[in-house]
């Protein structure tokens, strides 16, 4: 077997917050010289037996995925899961868990975002949503885009869905130990996503990776569409230091919204030990 280089391990499909299903991404992977593919959608693994059988109709290896939304540290962080058994009870029970708030808070988003003048936006945000338990910031973005209230959705995360502004809401989500094992209990490998947009401190950082570790955790994401090229930089050596399995994803939502498409990233430092590397095992290949 010839080695892989083009993996995109984060993406995300109508199951959650993406705008296409995963029939078409694995269709837009393919096209894009996608080598291993894994789609990642948020809390949710109700969409992975359709992309492994789209994989595999595209004549592409598939790793199952998810994003976990974890509390740490008063801040919001993502956990991927990789390769994981999406037949298994706990982590289908533990996703369920964590999605349970969504609706209740989307209810208290809109009601702060009334006050701020913008009416309707439950509703609003709703229509744009396949799976209604995953109701989330981005569904109501795309509604204040439609409605003409912002020209573009960063622009609506800006003015309205960040900490502070009236459409934001707090949440607690999974723990970080709870989230590595959900997935390390189903045979799967626990990445931390896009270190580098959380703006921790470098303590905070320190105690981010060393508790994943010690809850099982073994890989982090390097080259993302959600970092720079110093990011990038920056968490190879973080991955180096902290003997980390490095992961590449884009974090494709939308071809109108995200700026990275599927495949289209810098490859992986020379030096980094892949993720896929010690997932071998768990890869779908194609015939
Ligand atoms: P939620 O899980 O409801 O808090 O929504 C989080 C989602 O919002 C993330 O998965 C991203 O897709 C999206 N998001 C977060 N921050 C931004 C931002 N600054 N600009 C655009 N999208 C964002
Ligand atoms: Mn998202
Ligand atoms: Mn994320
Ligand atoms: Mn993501």
């Amino acid at each position: 077997m010839k080695d892989i280089l083009n993996a995109d391990l984060h993406c995300h499909s109508k199951v959650s917050d993406g705008t296409l299903e995963p029939e078409a991404l694995a269709a837009r992977a393919s096209a894009n010289g996608v080598e291993l593919w894994a789609l990642t959608d948020h809390d949710e693994i109700g969409g992975q037996q359709r992309a492994l059988e789209a994989a595999r109709a595209n004549g592409l290896p598939y790793l199952t995925g998810t994003e976990i939304s974890v509390t740490f540290a008063g801040k919001v962080v993502h956990i991927v899961g990789l390769g994981f058994d999406h037949h298994d009870a706990a982590l289908a029970a533990g996703l369920r868990a964590t999605r349970g708030g969504r609706e209740s808070r989307a209810r208290e988003m809109a009601a702060g975002l009334a006050q701020a003048g913008i009416k309707g936006a439950f509703e609003g945000a709703l229509q744009y949503v396949g799976n209604t338990d995953l109701i989330s910031r981005t569904h109501f973005a795309r509604f204040l885009v439609d409605a003409g209230h912002c020209v573009d959705v960063p622009e609506v995360f800006r003015r309205f869905l960040t900490p502070g502004k009236p459409g934001y809401v707090e949440h607690r989500w999974a723990t970080l130990k709870d989230a590595v094992g959900w997935i390390t209990g189903a045979q799967g490998l626990a990445v931390i996503a896009h270190p580098a947009r959380y703006g921790f401190t470098a303590n905070e950082e320190y105690a981010l990776i060393t508790e994943f570790i010690g809850h099982g955790g073994r890989g982090i994401e390097v080259v993302t569409g959600s970092h720079s090229t110093t990011d990038a930089v920056r968490y190879a050596e973080v991955a180096l230091e902290f003997d980390l399995l490095a992961s590449r994803g884009s974090d494709f939502h939308s071809p109108d919204e995200s700026h990275t498409d599927l495949g289209r990233l810098d490859l992986l430092p020379g030096q980094l030990t892949p993720v896929w590397s010690q997932l071998q095992a768990r890869i779908h290949w194609p015939t």
